[in-house]
């Protein structure tokens, strides 16, 4: 498939002429090629958004609100071919984009769509004197950068509700993932007035750098890794853009003695393999009590070596392959250091040697269990962003704290216990932007989500992202 950027509602290659190449992970071949944008196509794209932004504002927000629940309900009837693409590009199962990727992309513009319809601003009376009342505006052109783990995921939860407040967007897919976006394009050049949405294809280096340091894009929100945060943080701060930072995870996931222990090792092996270990919440950090670490590690040890590897359309794969070749050398290098210092790597570890000839060029890796590891280990600090799960035993919850909280990181966590009280106790000690206990990775659009440390800066969901995708005005009358 030949992807085409889509700038002021028409479809073009880049001006330079050049080409990426887009690979198959599953296989490793070439399936076809996106446009290496550059800043030209970037400034092309941010003049398109700036001559619909002024309309688009002031469109009704029951217009506004018709139109995403339109996309919402395109992105059902074709939600198969979504997922199939996903699966394509990602190479995450395909029954994994049906069940997650694709219904939350319908409920972020069907939430979005619903919430600015119910919106209030406040209104104070001072004493008479004087009343005063707030106004939402929008901000303006909006700068969306998203990764390849979850495209489809990730571009809507930012353009959902960037175009509800009213602003226009120019969207930067990952250059390794661009084919539901793509696909997104298609269904919202029937729908959106032309440069409403706008999507830019291309390396973040180039295309993604010309959009962080245009003077035209007033905000940025970006979900990616902490050092490509870092540098955008870096390139921005000279023209003070509001900035929305969702970075990676190490994320903690602590078993207690208490835990519903059937229920914990399902638990933590979706935390620790979903997507090939290939999600920013991933519980790549497993702390087990030590009183049932024996019991506990038996069953997560049988259960990861039986998950099924394998072709991401088949409905029985549980692992896929990891999205490029980069990613898989990533991986395997720290399972040799954790080796080279002693540790054990009691599953998998390696490349797998059965798969089917046509799976062969394919970027798989079988889920790894690492004990035993050195406490000083790069592996307990560094995000590898692949299946690989590093195990060790605390004796008493303070202890697994001490540890979740050792880490550069702060995006989630999640706590296996029956106890409500302790529950309660580590949730409120734990550094980060979320703790799951008993379950992992559920979310409703409506509370706030984002990291803390170096996973992140600001929140969004419900009210959040309202806040972020608008300014807030004040408005003083004397009586
Ligand atoms: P990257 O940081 O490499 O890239 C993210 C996006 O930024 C891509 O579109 C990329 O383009 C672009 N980009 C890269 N460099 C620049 C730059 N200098 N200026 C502007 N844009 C740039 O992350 P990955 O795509 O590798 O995604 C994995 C990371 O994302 C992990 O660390 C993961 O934890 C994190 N993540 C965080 C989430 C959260 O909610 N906190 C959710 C999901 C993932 P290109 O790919 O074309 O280079």
């Amino acid at each position: 498939m030949k992807i085409l950027n889509f700038i002021g509602g028409e479809y073009s290659g880049a001006r330079s002429g050049k080409f990426l190449n887009n690979t198959n992970p599953a296989t490793g071949e070439a399936m076809g090629e996106l446009p290496d944008s550059d800043a030209v196509d970037v400034v092309m794209a941010i003049q398109a958004a700036h001559r619909a932004a002024e309309k688009w504002a002031k469109t009704p927000s029951a217009e506004r609100s018709r139109l995403l629940n339109l996309i919402a309900d395109r992105i059902e009837q074709r939600a198969d071919e979504f997922a199939k693409l996903e699966a394509l590009d990602v190479g995450k199962p395909k029954w994994l984009a049906r069940e997650v990727d694709v219904p939350r992309a319908i409920l972020n513009f069907r939430f979005f769509a619903a919430k600015i319809l119910t919106e209030e601003t406040g209104g104070f009376d001072s004493d008479g004197a004087l009343v005063q009342y707030s106004l939402r505006q929008p901000v303006g052109v909006c700068g969306l950068i998203s990764p390849w783990n979850l495209p489809l995921y990730l571009l809507t939860w930012k353009l959902a509700p960037c175009l509800a407040m009213g602003n226009a967007a120019v969207c930067k897919p990952s250059e390794l993932t661009p084919l539901t976006a793509h696909l997104l394009s298609e269904i919202v050049s029937d729908i959106l007035p032309p440069g409403v949405c706008n999507i830019v294809y291309g390396r973040g280096e180039t295309a993604g750098a010309a959009l962080v340091q245009h003077p035209g894009v007033p905000l940025i929100s970006f979900t990616g890794g902490t050092d490509t945060g870092i540098k955008i943080t870096q390139s921005s701060a000279p023209q003070l853009k509001k900035l929305s930072l969702e970075l990676g995870g190490k994320n903690a996931n602590i078993v207690c003695k208490d835990a519903d222990l059937s229920a914990a090792v399902k638990g933590s092996i979706r935390a620790a393999f979903l997507n090939s270990g290939q999600i920013c919440l991933c519980g790549s950090r497993l702390y087990v009590q030590e009183d049932i670490y024996d019991s506990f590690m038996k069953e997560f040890r049988e259960q990861t070596a039986a998950l099924k590897i394998g072709d991401p359309m088949a409905d029985d794969t549980f692992i896929g392959p990891l999205v490029n070749g980069q990613q898989r050398e990533k991986s395997l290098a720290a399972i040799q250091q954790a080796t080279r210092e002693g540790a054990k790597v009691t599953v998998g570890g390696r490349v797998p040697e059965t798969l089917p000839q046509q799976l062969r060029g394919g970027f798989y890796l079988e889920p790894t269990v690492i004990e035993d590891l050195d406490h000083c280990s790069d592996l307990w600090a560094n995000e590898i962003f692949g299946p690989i799960v590093t195990v060790q035993t605390f004796k008493l919850p303070q202890d697994a704290i001490k540890w979740a909280n050792t880490s550069t990181y702060g995006l989630s966590a999640s706590v296996w216990t029956r106890d409500v009280s302790r529950a309660h106790k580590m949730a409120r000690e734990i550094q980060a932007g979320t703790v799951w206990v008993n379950t992992w990775a559920k979310r409703d659009p409506r509370v706030p989500f984002g990291g803390v440390k170096h996973s992140g800066i600001g929140r969004e969901g419900g009210d959040h992202s309202l806040d972020f995708y608008s300014e807030l005005k004040t408005v003083c009358l004397a009586t």
